[in-house]
């Protein structure tokens, strides 16, 4: 127990031998400031989750600035008390130069001689062929041999047959799965979940959140069920809990951006326990589910992976305001603020002319450009026109 009266719970992971927070720290989002990663912010927050027992950190070479960041921090004595979990991506990988090289530029971001968790990133069934014709796969097993990598998974966001064909393809000690109380039937969803358990591989979690949306995009008859409840929890613990509630998860990896996130997270993990969840609790949390796909327009969690648009779309943004007017039902207001978030800076969806490049790199499956002109239809109508116009004229005479 910590000097806040909290003790975070571990599990011990099967084929890694290692003892894992089940709260991991994703390291995706860092708190920004203007527009830039708060370096003394990051450093604070890392050491917070570090003295309140997470010792799962997840990173990756395509995540802008994370790796650098978190080796400099973990430097001074932290590295040792943590896992570390990284990631390459086959966008950076055409042959095993490349792979070399990203390999040595991540040990020296991270400032570190081996990594614990060295996975394949999103990856699909065919980048997994072609990871192992380009000797990828040799490559990876050779540095596991020699102590620089100690143990080999994957993350996956695509179909529950490629997942279960690449699972069956190797002796991987661990995966990392997209899932939440909204996505059991979703990407490799719960059966997904149970194939891997039978497994045995270490099972981290993902978007327990959806991107924020399971705290930021609840409707108001969610919220209302929330607050009725007879036991008092917040959005954020209700859908930590139902994954905490299955005995087949090990780490749930949350993206923290705040102290009281952390805090919050870390006072969640220090007592929940499997197959506690008891059948109104369970209730609750069908109920939000399914009221939560009967008011989200789009399934975007705003990773970012579809940017960047030729044409300077902000695919996520457009996603977001168009998720909320329809949630909560604005839409001259949310109107108002897409136009001023993306008519300066030219991102708005009627730019979009259809080239395809996004939906290929999105791991949600998104028909991105027919979303698009869902957005424009909703979003870009007659008062948009007007306070463009507007917008332009003021923009003239200043
Ligand atoms: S389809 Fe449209 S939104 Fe997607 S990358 Fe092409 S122009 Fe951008
Ligand atoms: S559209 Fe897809 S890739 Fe783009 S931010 Fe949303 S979920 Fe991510």
């Amino acid at each position: 127990m910590n000097r806040n009266g909290l003790s975070m719970k571990y599990k011990r992971i099967d084929k890694t031998g290692d003892e894992l927070s089940i709260l991991g720290y994703g390291c995706m989002r860092y708190p920004r400031e203007n527009g830039r990663i708060n370096f003394e912010e990051t450093k604070k927050q890392i050491r917070t989750a570090i003295n309140n027992g997470v010792n799962y950190f997840d990173t990756a070479y395509m995540y802008p600035q994370s790796e650098e960041v978190l080796g400099k921090i973990l430097s001074n004595g932290y590295r040792e008390k943590v896992k570390i979990a990284t990631k390459a991506h086959i966008l950076r990988i055409k042959n095993i130069e490349d792979m070399k090289k990203v390999f040595q530029t991540q040990l020296k971001r991270l400032q570190t001689s081996y990594i614990d968790y060295y996975l394949l990133h999103d990856i699909t069934l065919k980048d997994w062929e072609n990871f192992k014709k380009m000797g990828v796969l040799s490559f990876l097993e050779n540095e596991k041999r020699k102590g620089r990598i100690k143990n080999l998974g994957f993350s996956f966001h695509g179909n529950i047959n490629n997942f279960k064909k690449i699972l069956d393809g190797y002796d991987w000690d661990m995966t990392l799965i997209q899932y939440n109380y909204i996505d059991e039937n979703y990407q490799v969803g719960e059966e997904g979940l149970e194939y891997a358990s039978s497994k045995n591989v270490g099972i981290m979690i993902m978007e327990p959140l959806r991107g924020g949306m399971l705290i930021n995009k609840l409707s108001k008859e969610s919220k209302k069920l929330i607050e009725d409840f007879p036991i008092k929890k917040s959005p954020a613990e209700w859908a930590l809990r139902w994954l905490w509630n299955d005995e087949r998860i090990d780490v749930v990896i949350s993206g923290m951006s705040s102290q009281e996130d952390i805090m919050e997270n870390v006072s969640i993990a220090s007592e929940v326990k499997p197959n506690s969840l008891n059948e109104s609790e369970l209730e609750l949390i069908n109920k939000l589910k399914k009221n939560f796909k009967d008011n989200v327009a789009v399934d975007c969690t705003g990773c970012g992976y579809c940017l960047p648009c030729p044409s300077g779309v902000d695919i996520p943004l457009s996603f977001s305001y168009y998720n909320d007017k329809k949630i909560f039902k604005r839409r001259i207001y949310y109107s108002v603020f897409y136009l001023l978030k993306t008519v300066e800076n030219r991102s708005y969806a009627s730019l979009c002319v259809k080239c395809g490049v996004c939906e290929k790199k999105c791991p949600q499956n998104i028909p991105i450009m027919k979303e698009l002109d869902n957005v424009k239809s909703n979003l870009e109508t007659w008062y948009y026109k007007l306070l463009y116009k507007t917008f332009k004229i003021v923009e003239r005479i200043r």
